[in-house]
């Protein structure tokens, strides 16, 4: 099947190679130059594990290409997805069409035969109907059915779970496209993935739906956190007790320093922003937002507390930026806002991340940019953990000890043990954990 990936960043890109991998003929287009130019040059523009040897397999079985010529890209294309950016809108947090829009304004007047255009990007209820209008506008004789096929991956794992989705979303009213999309994910329905057929604006609304479910847990359990740490409970303990019930599910309970990233906080408003217009306010969706971001800040008075109530002048170092292990993605990374706010209480920041560091320096101003765990901790006053990459899982607390002016661990993932990190000679303050361990 001829496929074109509109958009080849996190989603596109990683999607687009997948498909490629299951025998399609894949065509990516994004009008970044330097990142195609990048691709066709056999480099990788974002930090992806697998995603390097997956890309450079299917551009040598030669069913992957890239190219920032959209026209030569569609040429010929069964399906056309697109999955550009939809960042917030500045101003009102609304999701930002205007690529989606353009996307579809671009492709329209170059469709001939039965073409597919499917949304992956993750767009409020209703867009399939207008990007159905501006095809219809700008090329009345298309002859184009315009379908929702939201993603779930995760970055970080994103090839194994486009490859093993919990499930494929699609929605649509055309048969057509029904017969062109099965066959798209035939290779998924092998391995028993379950496919729903939905009507468009359902799966528009699952997406959305899904991410705000997602994000409402973290922020319930990061709640339950604050009050363990006001009752002397143990956050963990009350996570594992209630996600063994199988109708609450273990995931997505662990306390920490709020969400973040590409999608939680834009999906969680845009939502709210859609419920409002539509005169169904979602009271838990608002409330949650309010409270991811409260939150932020108040761990950065958090740390500032475990220092004694006084960060000015003191040096404060931060291990992890990007807002999860396993990608290099910084948008909305909750390093960003409690970095700024330890700033503003006066400290000094040095910081290492594996893989963030390049997007960070862009983000972020007087931070010291350490080579690795250890040079950041040289002479500071705490030890902060913000993002639990592996490398941070099994530090030489002999060594930290040495080199820091007070052996301080502030682990806002929860990932060591209290009694083991104290058994090194630090202090150590945790997530919802005041008492045992
Ligand atoms: P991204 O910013 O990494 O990539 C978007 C790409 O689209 C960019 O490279 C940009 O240059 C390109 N682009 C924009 N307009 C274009 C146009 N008219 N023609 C060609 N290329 C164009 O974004 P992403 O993280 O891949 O997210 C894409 C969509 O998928 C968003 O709607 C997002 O909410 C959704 N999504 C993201 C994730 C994730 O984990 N990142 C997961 C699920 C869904």
């Amino acid at each position: 099947m001829r496929i074109t990936m509109i958009g080849s960043g996190y989603v596109g890109l990683v999607s687009g190679a997948c498909l490629a991998d299951f025998g399609h003929d894949v065509v990516c287009v994004d009008k970044d130059e330097d990142k195609i130019a990048a691709l066709q040059a056999g480099r990788i523009p974002i930090f992806e594990p697998g995603l390097d040897s997956l890309v450079a397999g299917n551009v040598k079985a030669g069913r992957l290409s890239f190219t920032t010529d959209l026209a030569g890209g569609v040429e010929g294309a069964e399906v056309i997805f697109i999955a550009v950016g939809t960042p917030a809108r500045r101003g009102d947090g609304h999701a930002d069409l205007s690529f989606v829009h353009e996307a579809a304004r671009t492709i329209a007047p170059l469709l001939k035969d039965f073409t597919v255009v499917v949304t992956k990007s993750t767009v409020p209820v209703g867009t399939g109907d207008e990007i159905e209008k501006i095809i219809k506008k700008a090329n009345p004789a298309a002859d184009v059915a315009v379908v929702s096929n939201p993603e779930f991956l995760r970055e970080g794992a994103a090839i194994d779970d486009f490859r093993r989705p919990d499930r494929i979303v699609v929605g649509l009213s055309d048969e057509r496209a029904e017969a062109v999309m099965t066959e798209v994910y035939r290779p998924l329905y092998l391995n028993q993935a379950p496919i729903l057929f939905t009507g468009r604006r359902t799966a528009e609304l699952i997406k959305y739906a899904g991410n705000a479910f997602l994000a409402m847990k973290i922020t319930f359990i990061n709640e339950i956190a604050d009050l363990c740490e006001q009752t002397g409970a143990n956050v963990r303990q009350v996570a594992q007790g209630i996600g063994l019930d199988k109708r609450i599910g273990s995931k997505f309970l662990h306390a920490g320093p709020g969400y973040g990233g590409s999608c939680f906080p834009k999906d969680t408003v845009a939502l709210a922003k859609t419920a409002q217009d539509f005169g169904s306010p979602l009271r838990l969706v608002e409330t949650t937002v309010a409270v991811n971001t409260a939150r932020k800040r108040s761990i950065a008075r958090k740390i500032v507390a475990a220092c004694g109530g006084d960060v000015s002048e003191k040096k404060i170092a931060i291990l992890g930026l990007t807002f999860k292990p396993n990608t290099d993605d910084m948008r909305e990374s909750p390093a960003l806002t409690i970095i700024q706010a330890l700033q503003d209480a006066g400290a000094e920041i040095s910081a290492y991340d594996p893989e963030g560091m390049a997007h960070a320096r862009t983000m972020m101003e007087n931070v010291d940019f350490a080579s690795d765990p250890y040079d950041a901790a040289k002479d500071a006053e705490a030890l902060v953990i913000i993002t639990e990459w592996n490398a941070f899982r099994a530090m030489d607390f002999k060594r930290l000890k040495q080199v820091m002016k007070t052996p301080l661990l502030v682990d806002l993932r929860n990932i060591y043990r209290k009694d083991e990190v104290k058994g090194h000679g630090f202090a150590y303050v945790g997530v919802g954990r005041p008492t045992e361990d």
